[in-house]
């Protein structure tokens, strides 16, 4: 602005002093005409005096000076009333031409005197004629050469170019400081504080203007930040990851889960979503988003499996960015899993024994069985009968368990169920001559007795399914002021250290044959550890191939002992 108003200031000062200069010229020039046209007058009327009394003596005398000499700054020529030149100051008369049709001669015989001004061919130089016709009828002319306007400004170019390199020095110096001069309030200004600067009156509306601009932005400014804090508020206890991008894949916003997904620091917000997560397949998807309104992604970040749902926004019709929602969804995935694993399992499982039953059925239905083997044939269609029986009651357990549909806890003495669980399976234990013991004081706990019983017949079962024959089984409920425990020890087979944590998953069994040959279904134990949960017990194993197996479960201090 500074230079822009030097600018001006310079070049109006500069117009000025070149149009004065040409006026104050062409004024002086005008002066001095006219002025010289009246001495030229004055002096022609002088010399007619004389030349009425002395006729050419008078011109000779007057001329002798400068006779023939073009210096002189003025010419008399006496011109007859035929144009025949007498007398002339510079030139010998008879050397010069007839001047009749000279305008100012002819101009004088007709009206007494005259005027005339002729221009060299150059233009440079202009010369006056007066003219003034005598009383015997001749014309006494006299005449000046002078340099043209034009002439002279050429001729005093140099001293012009002076002065106007001083003045334009000058006047850019003055310009200069009036320039900073004018500029300098409008720099003071405090625009923070419109109405308090008193800078130049002009300037009021103006003020005026941006104070109540700023009193918008202010209310405006307000608002956006409460928004900005609900939003926060709101995203920054979200149990969901929250990122916020624009169209160009730039994060706007991340909320703390979202940055604990991506492992990255609030520093992200403003840098694009690639350098966050390199990942191909998100960043497509966002893509996707971005161009189609939606699209959703399964990925693992930090060992946990996540949805994320990335949603176009839009703002008047056209795509400004995308929202990305991650979900945790790792226990909703194992669960699918197990789900899909456990129907698969389901079918084959009970398949197997149908297959069996159907064989024998039709076997004996043909009369392809011996009479004295048909008694094993329907051994055959009983003993897997009873295990579809005991696999469908083990997955009507599981269901209730997984639905968490079970009855209400009651005080129960944990004791009492370990007496009545051997007792049922104490045949079974003779059968093989294995002995069964329970030791340990009444203990009770909060719990649903029916589970509690089915969770120790299933482990005192196992115990005796996977004993040596002539082995031992035994049961030990004990209590302290945190705890009851209770823990079936057995002389058995054992289980391999690499199958001890998988002895409670779903269908899976150590020796399949084993299993089946005893009646198992391969749920038992994942049924204790349900039963287990749902108490918010412990399950501890202990198991030596070989040796035996100890499966333990504390129970917490929601217990109560003795009776
Ligand atoms: P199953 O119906 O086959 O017994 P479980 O879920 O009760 O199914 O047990 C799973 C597997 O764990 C068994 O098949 C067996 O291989 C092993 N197992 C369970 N209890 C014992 C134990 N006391 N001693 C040795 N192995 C055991």
């Amino acid at each position: 602005m500074t230079k822009k108003i030097f600018r001006s200031i310079l070049l109006a000062a500069v117009s000025v002093l070149l149009a004065s200069l040409v006026v104050i010229m062409g004024c002086l020039y005008e002066y001095y005409r006219n002025v010289q046209e009246k001495q030229l007058r004055d002096e022609l009327r002088l010399a007619s005096y004389g030349v009425e009394a002395d006729g050419s003596g008078y011109l000779e005398q007057l001329a002798a000076p400068y006779r023939f000499a073009s210096i002189a700054d003025f010419r008399l020529t006496w011109i007859a009333a035929d144009g025949e030149v007498l007398f002339d100051t510079h030139v010998p008369a008879a050397e010069m031409e007839n001047h009749a049709d000279r305008a100012e001669v002819r101009q004088a015989l007709a009206e007494g005197e005259s005027v005339e001004v002729r221009y060299s061919k150059t233009l440079t130089e202009r010369t006056l004629y007066c003219a003034q016709r005598l009383s015997d009828g001749t014309v006494l002319r006299i005449s000046i050469s002078q340099l043209t306007v034009f002439a002279l400004a050429v001729g005093m170019l140099q001293p012009i170019l002076l002065i106007l390199i001083l003045a334009a020095v000058l006047s850019a110096l003055l310009a200069h400081r009036m320039a900073k001069s004018i500029v300098a309030p409008l720099n003071r200004l405090d625009l923070d504080r419109p109405l308090e600067n008193d800078a130049y009156e002009e300037l009021s509306p103006l003020l005026r203007r941006i104070h109540q601009q700023h009193r918008q932005i202010d209310a405006q400014l307000q608002e956006l930040r409460r928004k900005t804090e609900e939003f926060e508020q709101i995203t920054e206890n979200m149990g969901e990851g929250l990122v916020l991008l624009d169209r160009n894949g730039v994060i706007l916003s991340v909320n703390p889960a979202a940055r604990a997904i991506f492992q990255a620091d609030s520093a992200c917000v403003g840098q694009e979503f690639l350098v966050v997560d390199r990942d191909h397949e998100i960043n497509l998807a966002i893509q996707a988003a971005l161009e189609e309104g939606h699209s959703e992604i399964r990925a693992m970040r930090n060992n946990r499996e996540y949805q994320f749902d990335i949603s176009q926004i839009t703002s008047e019709g056209t795509a400004a960015g995308t929202v990305l929602l991650a979900f945790d969804v790792t226990e909703q995935a194992a669960a699918e899993r197990s789900r899909r694993e456990f129907t698969a399992n389901v079918s084959h499982e009970l398949k197997t024994p149908l297959q069996s039953i159907m064989g024998s059925a039709e076997l004996l239905e043909n009369g392809l069985v011996k009479q004295e083997d048909i008694p094993q044939f329907v051994g055959v269609i009983r003993t897997e009968a009873a295990r579809l029986v005991t696999l469908v009651e083990d997955i009507i357990h599981l269901s209730q368990l997984d639905e968490g549909t079970a009855p209400a806890k009651e005080p129960v003495n944990l004791r009492e169920i370990a007496d009545s669980a051997v007792s049922t399976l104490r045949e079974r234990a003779a059968e093989r001559r294995i002995s069964l013991s329970v030791t340990g004081e009444d203990s009770m706990v909060n719990g649903v007795r029916g589970f509690l019983y089915e969770m120790l017949y299933n482990l005192i079962d196992n115990a005796i399914k996977y004993n040596i024959d002539g082995g031992r089984v035994n049961v030990t409920v004990s209590a302290d002021d945190a705890a009851v425990t209770v823990s079936v020890k057995d002389t058995g087979i054992g289980i391999p250290p690499e199958y001890q944590a998988r002895v409670f998953e779903r269908f899976f069994r150590v020796d399949k044959s084993r299993s089946k040959a005893s009646g198992g279904t391969g749920l038992g134990l994942s049924i204790v550890k349900h039963i287990a949960q749902y108490h918010h017990a412990v399950l501890n194993l202990h198991s030596t191939v070989g040796t035996g197996t100890d499966i333990s479960i504390t129970f917490p201090n929601e217990r109560q002992t003795g009776q």
